[in-house]
């Protein structure tokens, strides 16, 4: 009997033997840097000359693999993998498919400090941080395997006296996964397994930053138990292998999560028909955010500031969820704002090894140079009140910043930086700042704090996100818990960890039988 689902606990790094588990597995991960990893298509492994190369952004001299770089000619053999899998994949019994999730669910949940331990390594996260999103990972397992039993028989409709009517979901057919670096191991495991446990197979593209905690995934899955050709693992150029799989006769549905203009892209060349192609392809898009938390003049301030500290700085702000506006109704502005000073002042930046470190690097150099710009556009449009400093020489630092006395409309209140940068800008009341926090083209977060009951009414109705939070951060999502995806430019709103999200990645079939 599969018990009620529940989410995975986070770990308490203050006790002693969670610390030293947590040495041991960076050790552990350390033992196999540098080491090459293949495609995967149709069950078999493939070596290419050609590889990406991850380096760790806290200290850029080491590598953490080298994964084999798909081209054209592996792709199209992946989607003939895919295509002849999805024949049996799709008959597969839905418990049977739950089973490999379950399965790989408690495998991750065995070696979970070392999936962490990866991510501290290959995207710069900390063991915080790491852990939390490892336990995603895991949810998504979970949670998507029991969707699907509680979507096995469909959903009853009515039937008259000598009919039989039913109403059950089927696969789609061929999905093709992109998948971010920020969440490189959860929102990459979570969009693979939802396809797949539908009853789909898919070809995965990871992050070329962040493939190999994606390389280890996928050989989980294999363990696991997932027949062949119904994971097929191809890292490559978005220019060259990503577009030929969005563009792909054969390709019945794309599951992407990532920047805004990638996302957009897709979009348009998801839409066109090419030669052979007798479906419209679905598109799954989880892209930008520039999320605000909201502070009424009723409020606990402290509540308030350590908030916006934590959205805003927790992984050096690239979540898409991330607090990157602060809006502060004007009587307690000075007040707020000097207190995310005092707290930010506090942060140490470093290595995520040192887990005494609050936050790591960015990314890669490119994140490193785009935000390092914004910054200096910061400190023309606004009031530079913290950090502002970065450090490439080793890995890709940058303090934590704060730009604030702001004009809505600034580039710093409008664009998405995806780094430790939050701007503050002074409403005169709690209309006007519901007002600011609309007036962007994103919908995905955002958070209000308040005491006041009637302006928690007020921004349930009008704060136009997709995840709205009272009283707390704007980031940590739980699967299961808050669905998560955002309205207009961040996406389709398709909620990630929701009741619905299954759903998705299948078309509902109706037959009527006559007695
Ligand atoms: N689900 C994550 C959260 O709630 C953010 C995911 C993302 O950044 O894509 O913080």
């Amino acid at each position: 009997m599969v018990q009620p689902y529940k989410h995975e606990p986070f770990t308490d790094f203050s006790i002693e033997e969670n610390r030293q588990a947590y040495l041991k597995a960076l050790e552990t991960v350390e033992g196999y840097l540098g080491q090459d990893y293949d495609l995967v298509i149709g069950g078999e492994k493939i070596t290419t000359e050609d590889k990406i190369v991850s380096y760790n952004p806290a200290n850029t001299a080491q590598v953490i693999g080298r994964v084999s770089k798909a081209n054209k000619d592996l792709a199209e053999k992946a989607m003939q993998a895919a295509v002849e899998a999805f024949k049996t994949w799709k008959k597969t019994k839905p418990e049977v498919r739950a089973d490999v999730l379950f399965k790989a669910a408690t495998m991750i949940r065995r070696r979970k400090d070392e999936f962490s331990a990866l991510l501290t390594k290959e995207a710069g996260k900390s063991w915080r941080e790491a852990d939390v999103e490892v336990a995603e990972g895991i949810d998504f397992l979970e949670y998507y395997g029991r969707q699907m039993l509680s979507l096995k028989n469909g959903v009853p409709v009515n039937s008259r006296p000598d009919e039989y009517n039913r109403y059950d979901y089927i696969p789609l057919g061929v999905g093709i996964i992109i998948s971010p670096w920020n969440f490189p191991f959860a929102i990459m495991a979570g969009t693979t397994v939802a396809a797949i446990v539908s009853g789909n197979t898919v070809l995965l593209k990871p992050a070329s930053t962040t493939p190999i905690v994606a390389a280890k995934f996928v050989e989980v899955m294999e363990v696991a138990g997932l027949p062949k050709g119904v994971l097929n693992f191809v890292p490559g150029n978005g220019s060259e292998v990503g577009d030929y799989l969005v563009d792909h006769k054969d390709t019945r549905f794309v599951s992407f999560t990532g920047s805004r203009e990638v996302g957009l892209r897709i979009f348009e060349r998801s839409s066109k028909l090419n030669e052979g192609q007798i479906w419209m392809k679905r598109l799954i898009a989880e892209m930008g955010g520039k999320d605000t938390i909201v502070v009424d003049s009723e409020a606990d301030l402290e509540l308030a500031a350590q908030s916006i500290m934590a959205s805003s700085f927790g992984f050096s702000g690239q979540k898409c969820s991330a607090c990157s506006r602060a809006v502060i109704v004007e009587d307690v502005y000075d007040q707020v704002l000097n207190r995310v000073v005092e707290l930010t002042n506090q942060l140490t930046i470093g290595d995520p090894v040192d887990n005494s470190n609050y936050t790591g690097p960015v990314i890669d150099n490119n994140a490193f140079n785009k935000i390092m710009e914004y910054i200096e556009i910061g400190k023309q449009e606004g009031k530079l009140m913290a950090g502002g400093e970065g450090d490439n020489s080793k890995g890709y630092f940058i303090k934590p910043t704060i730009i604030a006395d702001l004009d809505p409309k600034a580039r710093i209140m409008q664009e998405e930086i995806f780094g430790p940068v939050v701007g503050f800008t002074k409403a005169k009341d709690f209309d006007e700042a519901i007002e600011i926090a609309n007036n962007t083209e994103y919908g995905l977060t955002g958070a209000v704090i308040t005491t006041n009951r009637a302006h928690m009414e007020q921004a349930r109705e009008d704060f136009h996100v997709g995840n709205l939070y009272f009283n707390r951060g704007c980031t940590g999502a739980i699967v299961g818990y808050q669905p998560f995806g955002g309205f207009n430019m961040s996406g389709t709103d398709s909620k990630a960890g929701g009741p619905d999200y299954l759903l998705l990645h299948m078309q509902a079939k109706t037959t009527s039988e006559m007695y």
